[in-house]
Order: structure tokens, then sequence, then C-alpha cells
């Protein structure tokens, strides 16, 4: 496996790649990698000659320090993981200092109603932030597809948003939710969570699943306190928002329209390690 630093050296590589006609996915994380971002390399590889992945965590994403310092990182435990002797997948993990020089802060970015509400609610400049690298990344790699995990998936809406405006010639791939067998959605950051949070928190997806089974039947200010009431006594976890969207535009949906596609969306922190899930409805 090539395992690349400097966006020069991979940029000649993969101009090797391109001069023989082969074709590149490109698959960006943050690291510390589990079967959510395999699924996304296997999908790349089959679809793709070449599998660029990035392994970079980006700072101007987080509007937490704190968050951004317990961020696991070990890009050796990854590139095994994904397995070093695999020469048809390429390693990009740049410094922070490559990427931006000493000026570490993102572009500004009209996502319209997508950032708005939710994780741009909730997380001030987070998509500026993903905005910022996403591009930086995508410019750099110009491959022929990018995998993006719909656990993310207002991410996956912004950056499809972000290629569009920015014209780049790249096809935008979402990538179905891996779970753990209780349901929970796979993430790095659980590894931070204890056997019995671990446990516990397979509720958000349980959650998520019964509003699905209510969708047709009740009305969405009544899912919202159905929700509400079942994480309110909840011991391990605490509710950061729940919303009902529209899938296209993510704006809220306050009551229900005939052939709009809903989707449902949890954010809980189980002691400090924050939770992301959504549903389609
Ligand atoms: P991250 O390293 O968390 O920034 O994630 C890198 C990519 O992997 C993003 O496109 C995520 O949406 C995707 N991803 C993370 N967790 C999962 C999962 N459990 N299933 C599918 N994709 C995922």
């Amino acid at each position: 496996m090539n395992v690349f630093t400097h966006p020069p050296h991979l940029r000649q590589y993969l101009s090797k790649i391109r001069a023989a006609n082969k074709t590149i996915g490109f698959v960006p994380t943050m690291g510390a990698l589990h079967e959510g971002h395999r699924a996304l390399v296997d999908r790349a590889e089959a679809d793709t000659d070449v599998v660029v992945m990035s392994i970079f965590v980006n700072p101007t994403q987080f509007n937490n320090t704190a968050d951004l310092e317990r961020y696991p990182r070990n890009v050796q435990a990854d590139i095994a993981f994904i397995g070093a002797k695999k020469n048809n997948i390429v390693v990009f993990a740049p410094h922070v200092k490559t990427i931006y020089g000493s000026n570490v802060v993102p572009k500004d970015y009209d996502f319209g109603s997508l950032s708005q509400t939710m994780e741009g609610k909730h997380r001030p400049g987070h998509f500026n932030g993903v905005g910022t690298i996403v591009s930086i990344l995508l410019k750099t790699v110009v491959p022929d597809r990018a995998y993006f995990g719909e656990k993310d998936f207002q991410q996956l809406q912004i950056v499809k948003k972000l290629v569009r405006s920015e014209r780049l010639p790249v096809t935008i791939v979402g990538v179905p939710t891996v779970r753990e067998t209780n349901g929970l959605a796979l993430s790095s950051r659980n590894q931070r969570l204890s056997a019995e949070q671990r446990r516990e928190a397979a509720f958000i997806f349980k959650t998520l699943k019964e509003v699905k089974l209510k969708f047709r039947a009740k009305s969405i200010p009544k899912l919202h306190r159905y929700v509400a009431a079942a994480f309110k006594d909840h011991p391990f976890l605490r509710l950061e928002y729940f919303e009902i969207a529209n899938e296209k535009t993510l704006k809220t949906a306050h009551r229900k329209h005939k052939k709009t596609p809903y989707r449902a969306f949890i954010v809980a922190h189980a002691g400090n390690v924050r939770l992301i899930d959504n549903l389609a409805l």
C-alpha cells in the first residue's frame, strides 16, 4: 500500500493511474477506522480501479476543542485495518500544516437550507469546515467517484451541493450505515464508550425504528413528544435533538405532506461521547 503525506507526491502518482485509463475512487475519513469505513472502501473497490483513502482529522470542522483533542488517532493501525498489502489502495494522510499552512480557518459557504438545521444549528461552523476540507481533498485527488456514509446524512447532502456549486467533476455516492448487531451505528467515537454505554446506546436506533413504525399513524408533534419522553428518564443517554426533516431540503418538517420523503435524525450523548444517527421514514 502506498502512503502519501504530500499532495504533489500523491498527484504525481495519480496522474500515472489516470494516464493508464484507470478510474479513481475516493474515501475521505478522519481515521480510527471501523467496518463503516470499510463498507465505503469495499464499495469504492467494486466500482473503481484505484481507491484513495484520506486520513485527516480536520480541525476546522470541530466546533469543540475538547472533542478535537479527544478524537482517536492511529494511522498505522488504520493502514493495518484496511490491509497494508493491498496495492489498489492508496492512503493520503497529510499534516494539518500541509493542508492549511499557518491559517487554520475554514472558508465561508452558503449551503442554504441544508446547513440551517440539525448539525448546522447545533455545531456552528461545522459545515464550513467540512466544505473546506472536502473541496481541498477533491481538488487534490480529482477522483471519478467519492464515497460518503449515510450515517452523516446532512453532510452527504451538503457534499452533493458543494460539488454542484463548485462544478467538480466527481460523482458522489452515498453508502448505507453499518451497524453493530444491536443496531448502534458504528462510529470512531464508539471507542470511547464503556461496554455498558455501548449496549445502552442501541436505544438510539431502537427509537428511530419506533418512529418509523409510528410515522404513518402519528402526527409529527406527537412523535416529538414520544421521543422526548422516551429519552427523558434514560439513565445513560441525553437527547441533544430529535428532528424529522424533508430528506431533500433538510428543512424541519412540522406536518406531513404526501409524496415528500422524510427522514428522522437523533443526536444523543452517552457521557461525553456524542452519537449521531438517522433513518429514512
Ligand atoms: P469519519 O471518519 O467519521 O469522518 O467518517 C468518514 C466517512 O465514513 C464519512 O463519509 C462517514 O459518513 C462514513 N461513516 C462513518 N461511520 C459510518 C457507518 N457506521 N456506516 C457507513 N458509513 C460511515
